[in-house]
């Protein structure tokens, strides 16, 4: 059996790219590969879920900006009930020049049809009244942002690309991807077999460097980097107005966040650590890091129960950029990884990205059919 494509690893990333597939090439073999029991269980389980248009890093404005447009737009087969619930997000400020950063994301959001605007101290304060003692200079509004459930879009992505044909392979341990004179001919299995494909996408996360060191290609520096968030109990009683529609709060400068969870706070104080692929245990010893950042931006968490706690992986460059699209050392292997801290958010622009380049790919080996695959779905209409 030969598949025209396979995506090894079924998180946002890969289960995006066959979606994009299934919509853009209902006629081709495809298949996607996910070692565990089911799909989504590793960074696309572990995260905040918040969906952020307003980014830092200047390459990844185009895929926040989609990404954001994608879940309050979500097209009918993916949009269930409760996969996205809008509240907006503040992003604070402390500092003059990121402010500075943040009007201009405003104002590119808003050109490209967001709803995003600058908030002073005094008009945050009214909407979040415990932020008395938070460092603030002004805030970005996005009135766009969101919670998300990622899992439901994962299911969302895999049943309607398998309604379209392709194939899904769980508890499927790949071990290599496997070459013939310098082109991807297929994937070796940790269980011994081989199955042929001239594409592979390479969505696997975390476990992504290492399957790309396997076959000797350059290292971008794509590393896993382990992240704890923390879940309170009920937090009315302290929080002013707290309630399922309230903002994400998110002090860009002093790195900590906080979003509403079933009556209390789900937070984050943006530790970042190397860290091995793996399912990352939580770090006994993150207490002192964690309240010493809280204590700066958002002493009043400290005063809250803590009802849970975990820890995931991101798993990015060391500029942030996502690994999107074909490695010129090795035709036919495709990158569908390094989505960092915005898989939620970017799932949809980056899996379109990275299946147009497979489908040019697949149109340019099919004699006689035109050069560009005139995808709507996966070109114009996402970036
Ligand atoms: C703590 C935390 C908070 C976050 N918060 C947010 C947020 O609020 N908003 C946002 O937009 N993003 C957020 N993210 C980022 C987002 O979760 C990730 O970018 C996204 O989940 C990455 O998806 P992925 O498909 O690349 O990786 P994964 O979900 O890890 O999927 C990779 C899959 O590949 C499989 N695999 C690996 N190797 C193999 C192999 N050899 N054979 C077969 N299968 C294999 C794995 O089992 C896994 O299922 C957060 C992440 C973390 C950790």
């Amino acid at each position: 059996m030969t598949y025209d494509c396979i995506v090894l690893g079924a998180g946002l990333a890969g289960t995006s790219v066959v979606w994009h597939l299934s919509r853009c090439a209902p006629d081709k073999r495809i298949l996607i590969l996910e070692r565990e029991n089911a799909a989504g269980t590793h960074a696309s389980a572990q995260n905040a879920a918040m969906i952020r248009a307003l980014v830092c890093e200047d390459e990844l404005v185009p895929y926040a900006t989609a990404g954001t447009h994608f879940w309050n737009h979500l097209p009918e087969e993916l949009n269930w009930p409760g996969v996205f619930h809008k509240t907006g997000s503040m992003l604070l400020s402390s500092e003059e020049s990121t402010l500075q950063l943040l009007e201009r994301r405003v104002a590119a959001a808003v050109a490209n049809g967001l709803s995003a605007e600058m908030w002073s101290p005094s008009r945050c304060r009214k909407v979040f009244p415990n932020l008395t003692q938070t460092p603030l200079l002004g805030a970005a509004y996005c009135a766009d942002d969101g919670v998300a459930d990622p899992q439901a879009l994962i299911d969302g992505f895999l049943a309607s690309a398998r309604r379209r044909g392709v194939e899904y392979r769980r508890k499927t341990d790949v071990d290599t991807i496997h070459c013939e004179n310098g082109r991807v001919a297929g994937v070796q299995l940790a269980s011994g077999g081989l199955i042929q494909s001239k594409r592979v996408v390479l969505a696997s996360g975390a476990w992504s460097p290492a399957l790309m060191q396997k076959i000797g290609v350059a290292d971008r520096g794509l590393r896993p980097h382990r992240r704890h968030l923390f879940v309170t109990g009920p937090a009315a009683n302290l929080v002013k107005g707290l309630t399922k529609q309230t903002p994400i709060v998110w002090h860009v400068d002093l790195q900590v966040y906080l979003r509403w969870e079933t009556g209390g706070l789900l937070f984050s104080a943006c530790d970042e650590e190397p860290y091995p692929a793996s399912r990352p245990e939580v770090d006994d010893d993150i207490d002192p890091f964690v309240e010493e950042r809280v204590s700066r931006v958002f002493p009043f968490l400290l005063d809250l129960p803590l009802v849970n706690c975990w820890a995931g992986l991101r798993t990015f460059t060391p500029s942030h950029e996502f690994l999107l699209g074909e490695e010129s050392e090795v035709p036919g292997l495709f990158y569908a990884t390094g989505l960092g801290g915005h898989g939620v958010t970017c799932a949809a622009p980056a899996g379109g990205r990275v299946a147009r380049e497979v489908l040019s790919d697949m149109q340019a080996k099919t004699p006689g059919s035109p050069e560009d695959p005139g995808c709507s779905c996966c070109s114009g209409a996402f970036l």
